[in-house]
């Protein structure tokens, strides 16, 4: 190999490891405006539920089935939360412990704080990418 073959194989992988970090960072930006979204959008089922909760006092009539949905929404959008750390997670090379909520690198077999086993593997890449194509359906709605 001549000096300058070895000169553009050397560019050309210090660009793919460019993208990637790229990637990465877009992945991990979008990943971070869901949560701070996710999280606004339980306060303000939170906000509906404390006026739904008033109104039941207040009226006779009052639909409990409403009241029940709302709670439900909160909890899925919990579920979702979690999903979307746990992606933030597998981009930082961490994880988090499920006893006492340490987080930790993903290396790690156990928490360094507690010492409870730590979750198997993180989330796969294509997991963080479904997460994000599962949103853009959302925002067609
Ligand atoms: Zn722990």
């Amino acid at each position: 190999m001549s000096f300058f073959e070895d000169v553009i194989n050397t560019t050309k992988s210090a660009a793919a490891t460019a993208g990637k970090k790229t990637d990465e960072a877009v992945r991990f930006t979008k990943l971070k405006i869901k949560e701070s979204q996710t999280t606004s959008d339980i306060k303000s089922h939170f906000e509906k539920l404390g006026e739904m909760a008033y109104e039941m006092k207040k009226s006779e009539n009052a639909d409990a089935a409403l009241f029940d949905a709302e709670i439900e929404e909160i909890d899925k959008l919990y579920a979702k939360l979690a999903e979307i750390n746990h992606l933030l997670d597998d981009l930082r090379q961490e994880v988090t412990c499920t006893v006492c909520g340490a987080k930790t690198k993903s290396e790690n077999a156990f928490c360094p704080k507690c010492g409870a086993k730590l979750p198997e593997k993180p989330a796969a890449a294509e997991e963080a990418a479904e997460v994000i194509n599962e949103n853009k359906d959302e925002e067609n709605k």
